[in-house]
């Protein structure tokens, strides 16, 4: 399970793009993805994305949720069956409540 607060992310890729591994850029960019898509039909319960798994090896298409009890993104890969928790995904270029 993945719990990640986007906005600590985003300013420490900025802050030190250098020295975040090419693994944690990677995971990044997905997270984006997710949140990119997932503000765009603020699905209640697990919908497939176009967003693919950001696990080496695997092919997975990813499905996400916006969990209406606390408004974490959940995102989960039915093919690896990992997991994670996006927040502080709110106010971010990728949120598209805003304009929708
Ligand atoms: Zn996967």
């Amino acid at each position: 399970m993945y719990i990640t607060n986007i906005k600590h992310l985003i300013d420490a890729s900025a802050k030190m793009p250098e020295e975040m591994p090419a693994e944690a850029r990677d995971l990044i960019g997905f997270l984006i993805q997710i949140i990119d898509t997932t503000t765009k039909t603020l699905p209640n319960t697990l919908t497939s994305t176009e967003v693919k798994c950001f696990k080496k090896g695997c092919d997975g298409q990813i499905k996400s949720a916006l969990r209406p009890d606390n408004d974490e993104i959940h995102w989960f890969c039915p093919d690896c069956e990992e997991e994670g928790l996006i927040n502080s995904w709110q106010g971010t270029g990728w949120d598209h409540r805003i304009t929708a």
